[in-house]
């Protein structure tokens, strides 16, 4: 009988021990793929884009309808930003006015230079076409790494010049 009781309880511990072992790796595992992603409001992100927008003099962008979070537990590890539509279906459906949300990465933005900010957001706003419709402007021909560079190196130019005017 004491035998028996023994093994049970082995057989028990055993079993509780492989559960625990594989409970762990779950909870390991599902917090690595399965944490789910949170966003948060970003109105420093927000105030950023709208002087860039206005900077880089991208007038058919309305600050109104470009909202900005910052998001945490995303999977993408190589992005450090992206850009979300309300597209016309979703317009039509819902009878609201073409928006976009800029949406920064915050492990990976969060942790670059001043500058590599303002390039990743200005790069977002590009993808923003002249209609303000709702749809994107593609990487290939709009927001290739050399026309963002360009833009950005006409706003630091004008930056420059306005500073270079203050009066002492
Ligand atoms: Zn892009």
């Amino acid at each position: 009988m004491e035998t028996i009781h023994q093994s049970t309880r082995k057989v028990i511990v055993n079993k509780g021990k492989k559960f625990l072992t594989s409970n762990v790796h779950y909870m390991l595992n599902s917090k690595a793929i399965e944490m789910p992603i949170k966003y948060y409001e970003a109105p420093d992100i927000k105030k950023q884009v709208d002087q860039l927008a206005a900077e880089c003099e991208f007038f058919h962008v309305v600050p109104q309808f470009v909202y900005c979070v910052r998001s945490r537990g995303s999977k993408a590890r190589r992005t450090i930003a992206r850009i979300h539509g309300l597209g016309k279906l979703w317009q039509g459906v819902l009878n609201m006015p073409p928006a976009y949300t800029i949406e920064v990465i915050s492990e990976i933005y969060d942790k670059m230079s001043p500058e590599d900010k303002e390039k990743t957001l200005v790069h977002e706003l590009m993808h923003i076409p002249g209609g303000f419709g709702g749809g994107f402007r593609p990487h290939k021909g709009y927001v290739e790494r050399k026309m963002v560079d360009e833009v950005y190196a006409k706003l630091k130019k004008a930056r420059a010049e306005r500073k270079s005017k203050l009066p002492l």
